[in-house]
């Protein structure tokens, strides 16, 4: 049976030492009705490493053995999801986690329907959900989760940093993998909200040489555009492909 995975802070892991916290010892014992003697995995987002961990009590177990977890991209994926309604957007940020994100930052766009940053209480909830899908998909790291952007700033934020990629159904030509010649090692993909992005959003990219790309003759709803176009990305450029083949 496949191991449980839960992700520890640091301070959690002492020696051959763990620690598990209030809510991993109820998971634990009376969710997954563990016992000692049984197995799970831990890993810290540190070392890239899970270490498969004995149960010994009710919240503490002790390292048996040492896995290596499945390589991160090589490309830094930065991905600029618009905010959607609750229901819209936590299943984004689960998917994007799945597929290799490296970072999310939630954007506020003109058309959006949902205009708020999120407060301190959601934000906490998200890096749960971040939390929980790299667990159960076997990454060793949980991706960041930064400050929500209004478009302009987090445009010129993404320019900075690599290559851009503005997915607009507008588009008809430029196809990903043409947006995705001579990629630099960072790449940040913008995903327009239910309404579509503005017209002074696409010049604002343009300003700021971001390339705007097509996802093909359908008008995809923006929760299907983000993970597709991120796993498009990471397939391009080589990042999907199964471990240890460096092709
Ligand atoms: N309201 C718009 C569609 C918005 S779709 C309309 O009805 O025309 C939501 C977002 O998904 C868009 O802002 C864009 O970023 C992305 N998207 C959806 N389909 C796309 C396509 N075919 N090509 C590129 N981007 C697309």
């Amino acid at each position: 049976m496949k191991q449980h995975r839960f992700f520890i802070a640091a301070e959690q892991l002492d020696g051959e030492q763990v620690s598990f916290s209030p809510e991993q010892s109820h998971q634990l014992q009376d969710v997954l009705r563990l016992r000692p003697g049984d197995r799970v995995r831990v890993f810290e987002g540190i070392e890239p490493v899970d270490r498969v961990v004995e149960l010994t009590g009710a919240a503490v177990g002790r390292v048996v053995d040492r896995q290596s977890q499945p390589a991160e991209p090589r490309t830094r994926l930065v991905v600029y999801p618009a905010l959607l309604q609750r229901d819209k957007f936590e299943p984004i940020l689960q998917k994007l986690t799945e597929i290799g994100a490296a970072a999310i930052a939630p954007l506020l766009s003109a058309r959006g329907v949902v205009r708020e940053a999120p407060d301190a209480r959601r934000r906490e909830r998200w890096r749960a959900i971040l939390r929980e899908a790299a667990e159960q998909c076997g990454r060793g790291v949980v991706p960041e989760l930064v400050e929500a952007l209004a478009f302009p700033a987090a445009v010129e934020r993404a320019a900075a940093a690599g290559t851009v990629l503005v997915a607009f159904e507008g588009e008809k030509r430029c196809s990903v993998h043409e947006g995705l010649l001579g990629a630099e090692p960072v790449v940040s993909l913008f995903v327009g909200p239910e309404g579509g992005f503005a017209p002074e959003e696409i010049a604002c990219a343009g300003r700021a040489h971001a390339r705007v790309v097509t996802l093909g003759p359908r008008i995809l709803r923006s929760e299907t555009a983000s993970p597709l176009l991120a796993a498009l990305v990471l397939y391009e450029l080589g990042d999907l492909s199964s471990p240890g083949d460096d092709a």
